[in-house]
């Protein structure tokens, strides 16, 4: 079997509204899937990390990675993966070019499996379970009232593991009053703050008991600074989920810069990378929560490695519906958990109708920024 072609698809499906609603939809509209087509009819599906500047991801796909693989076997995937990384070094080692990485290596995984007639996680060793706790990952809400509404609503829907992506601690506060005192809440600020402001906030946080404290320092590669966070406080630090590959990953468990780490599976170099960080947390004993606020293949992807360990962390789920799902049958939460798919591959299949239909321009509106 050899690789034919290798697509980069751009999206950008409207969110359906939320009650109470959230300025950040509009940036989950965007959406990169990656094709790679083989010359025995099989296809195999990725996704790829879409923020920011997805053409660029696009692009990084067709012009740079798509030359070095057409004509090899898409089954070597250890070698692929080990091409690509070299063949983007000058420019690739985070950020957009892994991004693009990330969507090429989950599509070799789906189409190894679609040529085993497995699925992802038997290629990994096995699922230990066939359900996997998520936790809701809500968006950023304009107030502490539409905070407490919008936690109401995910307890409602099943959901005991609820994370915030608010930046004060009235927020914090309104969202434990209204789910009382059962339900886990995390907090998710997004890299704001010194380690000395973050150490003062975590303290403010404390009554509050958040399971886990993410990425509270700026730049999320401080990890001295977070490390300093992590000693001053009882509250556990979560951080990762803007590092990539093996060796980045080695750098926060080093400095021992936090307590859970939350490799991306679209942003770390894919599956292929994934399990590797995997096997670097389980040998420096820190439990692992994948980042996936991922609607498609990205979160199908990861489902399929976080299934392979017997750690109790809960697995992101993202908030808010797109319009029309770019899955023929999206990924459901059920009473707070996920079903592990079991089909060959990752084990999802593409709405080709919603790839028609929401195909993304570059819009000159303003970028998305957090803080
Ligand atoms: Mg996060």
């Amino acid at each position: 079997m050899k690789i034919t072609a290798i697509e980069a698809i751009c999206l950008a499906i409207p969110m359906k509204p939320l009650d109470p609603p959230s300025p950040w939809t509009a940036a989950t509209r965007k959406q990169i899937i990656v094709r790679v087509r083989t010359d025995a009819g099989l296809t195999g599906v990725g996704e790829a990390f879409a923020y920011g500047a997805p053409l660029a991801v696009c692009n990084v796909i067709e012009e740079s990675l798509a030359p070095l693989l057409i004509g090899q076997d898409p089954l070597r995937i250890e070698y692929l993966a080990d091409l690509m990384h070299r063949g983007t070094m000058i420019y690739g080692r985070r950020g957009l070019a892994m991004f693009a990485i990330s969507g090429v290596d989950i599509a070799l995984w789906d189409l190894l499996g679609k040529a085993l007639n497995a699925p992802v996680h038997a290629l990994l060793g096995g699922a230990t379970r066939p359900t996997l706790p998520v936790y809701a990952s809500l968006m950023r809400y304009d107030s502490p009232k539409d905070v407490a509404g919008a936690c109401k609503g995910f307890v409602a829907q099943g959901f005991t593991m609820l994370k915030l992506h608010q930046t004060d601690v009235a927020s914090v506060r309104a969202a434990r009053e209204a789910v009382g005192p059962d339900v886990a809440l995390m907090l998710d600020v997004n890299c704001p703050w010194t380690p000395a402001e973050a150490i003062n906030m975590a303290r403010a946080l404390e009554p509050y008991r958040l399971f886990w404290f993410e990425e509270p320092v700026w730049p999320p590669e401080d990890y001295t600074g977070l490390a300093e966070v992590a000693r001053a406080t009882d509250t556990p630090i979560a951080l990762g989920e803007n590092e990539s590959t093996l060796f980045g990953f080695r750098e926060i468990v080093e400095r021992r810069a936090g307590d859970i780490l939350q490799p991306s599976i679209t942003k770390v170099g894919g599956i292929t990378e994934f399990k590797k960080i995997a096997a670097l947390a389980q040998a420096a004993n820190l439990p692992i929560a994948p980042h996936s606020f991922y609607f498609g293949p990205g979160l199908a992807a990861t489902l399929h490695v976080a299934a392979t360990w017997g750690g109790a962390m809960p697995v992101e789920f993202p908030t808010g519906q797109h319009e029309t799902s770019f899955l023929a049958r999206p990924i459901q939460a059920v009473d707070g958990y996920v079903e592990v798919p079991s089909g060959p591959g990752l084990g999802v299949e593409i709405n080709e109708q919603a790839i028609r239909r929401f195909p993304y321009a570059a819009s000159g509106a303003k970028p998305f920024v957090l803080h």
